[in-house]
């Protein structure tokens, strides 16, 4: 009978954000497979765990994905672990997941932290609608693509950033979304120097000017929201088709009566007007 392979959270730098539910698995599965086991070992140490370990990272998952899926169906039951957080979420573990899923291996989770979600709650931005980034490609042409998709996004924003990046990474983000747009960076969390700050790209830019920014960061980034679409409709409402501008309302979610009613305010004309030249009945 195949063994499972449990997806494991580990803290991400806080060890005291361990479950127990992680260090019972770790303790019993035949093997970890660890992206750098130098750092799993530091875990493994802390907790006085003595269970076999072995590499399985982004320059060796080819090889050793097979390796692995071998071990699981002998029966063998396998953690995989990532350096912090969520395997799979900017880390290794989604290849080995798809391999188990193709050849009939059970999988399972033992949820942990992810940096991700610590940053969006702590942001305090809007939690009811986000989608996550990850890091932006650093090839440009890849990164323009991503950032064309991310211009009129109305989902809050997450980004992940290593310190030495994080400049050119918010130039490049106020160059597409505007310096003006609300943003968080949430610096270190769950470690000793964990550090939240909210302002604007431009206000945050400034501030990592005078002090360069150290340590690991999420960053969280408003949604283009109704209130900068109504500046926009305000600012040029008569360059916009009268089409286009109902679009940019009820591509926010508004229904069709209310896109109509701001439409006719931003345009300062009778709703029965906009009703008329939309052919709709009142
Ligand atoms: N698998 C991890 C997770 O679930 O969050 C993410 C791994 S990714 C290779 C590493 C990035 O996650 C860092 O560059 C940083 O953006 C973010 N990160 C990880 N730990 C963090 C922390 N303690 N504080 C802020 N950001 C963190």
């Amino acid at each position: 009978m195949s063994g499972t392979l449990y997806l494991c959270g580990t803290p991400i730098g806080n060890l005291e954000d361990a479950t127990y539910r992680l260090i019972h698995t770790l303790e019993t599965v035949d093997l970890i497979a660890a992206e750098d086991t130098r750092n799993t070992l530091k875990l493994l140490n802390h907790f006085q765990i003595k269970t076999p370990l072995v590499s399985y990272y982004e320059h060796n998952k080819a090889a050793k994905g097979p390796l692995l899926a071998e071990k699981l169906k002998e029966g063998m039951n396998i953690a995989l672990v990532s350096d912090a957080g969520m395997p799979g979420i900017s880390d290794p573990g989604a290849d080995l997941l798809l391999l188990c899923i193709t050849e009939n291996i059970p999988v399972t989770t033992v949820p942990g932290p992810t940096a991700m979600v610590s940053g969006l709650v702590l942001s305090g931005m809007d939690t009811r609608r986000f989608v996550f980034e990850g890091f932006l490609p650093r090839e440009k042409k890849e990164r323009k693509a991503v950032l064309e998709t991310l211009e009129k996004e109305h989902r809050t924003m997450i980004f992940y950033e290593a310190p030495h990046r994080l400049q050119e990474t918010l130039e490049i983000l106020g160059k597409t979304l505007g310096m003006d747009r609300k943003i968080s960076t949430a610096r270190e969390l769950t470690k000793k120097f964990e550090e939240v700050k909210r302002g604007t790209i431009a206000s945050l830019l400034a501030e990592y000017e005078k002090d360069a920014p150290k340590g690991e960061f999420v960053l969280i980034v408003e949604g283009y929201s109704l209130q900068q679409q109504k500046l926009a409709a305000a600012e040029d409402w008569e360059k916009i088709p009268l089409a286009e501008h109902m679009n940019r309302y009820l591509e926010a979610g508004m229904s069709q009566k209310d896109a109509m009613k701001q439409v006719a305010k931003d345009r300062n004309v009778a709703k029965r007007e906009i009703y008329r030249l939309l052919h709709v009945s009142e």
